[in-house]
């Protein structure tokens, strides 16, 4: 097995006014800065308004900066939407893509997602690419054609090692506080692997890094980080509290 190193993303979602943002990061920063940097990357994804904010009081962490979401096009028409560039300019080097909040909010396709993701390549980002089943389809045994599914469809031909990453998560587990039983999530995770070798290469597919995510917390973190195919975890709920995150980090 490749060395792939554990990545612990905190997802913020559409939480954080400047003064909480800041104090957060601080916070996170400062546990960054007095333990060992060597075991995993972190990475914080706030919500666009935020995003320099929090960049200021990351600089000279070691820790990663990143959006959750980004258009298809570099510039131009379209009202609300922030580019890939203008990620990058803020300072961002990941982005979060096809989140199931958006493949549902925003009705999402998987070439929609694929799109997204050649746009964020082409700028240098590295696409945090989200794939997971419903409870619908979990309960009628589709989860893997569901997930290989959206791997095919949503991971565009040039994705690498070093621009691209997969997070699944079942979405009945997204801030429910369900999770996936250890069996179900290696099984899952064993399976993306495959089909990523199919598309991309044994090589790729071994160094490509897949995150859990889905109601994961201090108490179960160290069992699901220990799988042979999980490489690290998308955190939303346990990411908005400092100690947590930084507990979730510590069990890689
Ligand atoms: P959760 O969210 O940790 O609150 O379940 C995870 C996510 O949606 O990325």
């Amino acid at each position: 097995m490749s060395a792939r190193r554990p990545l612990i993303a905190g997802n913020w979602k559409m939480n954080g006014l400047r003064a909480d943002a800041r104090a957060l990061a601080d916070e996170i920063g400062t546990l960054r800065k007095n333990k060992s940097q060597d075991a995993f990357d972190l990475l914080i994804c706030p919500p666009f308004s935020v995003i320099e904010t929090v960049g200021h009081v990351l600089d000279s962490t070691g820790i990663f900066l990143g959006a959750q979401d980004c258009h298809t096009a570099e510039k131009g028409a379209h009202t609300g939407d922030v580019s890939a560039a203008m990620l990058k300019d803020a300072g961002c080097s990941h982005v979060i893509l096809g989140h199931s909040e958006r493949r549902t909010n925003h009705k999402e396709s998987n070439e929609l997602v694929k799109q997204k993701a050649i746009a964020a390549h082409n700028e240098g980002l590295i696409a945090i690419i989200c794939v997971g089943e419903t409870e619908t389809e979990r309960e009628n045994g589709k989860t893997l054609e569901v997930v290989t599914a959206q791997i095919k469809d949503s991971v565009p031909e040039g994705a690498r090692a070093d621009n691209t990453v997969i997070a699944y998560e079942p979405v009945w587990a997204i801030g429910t506080g369900k999770v996936a039983t250890p069996d179900d999530v290696q099984n899952v995770h064993g399976d993306i692997r495959k089909t990523l070798a199919a598309k991309l290469g044994q090589e790729t597919a071994d160094g490509i890094r897949i995150l859990y995510g889905g109601s994961m917390k201090p108490e179960n973190a160290k069992e699901l980080l220990a799988l042979p195919d999980v490489d690290g975890g998308l955190i939303g709920g346990a990411a908005l509290k400092a100690e947590d995150f930084w507990a979730i980090a510590q069990s890689c």
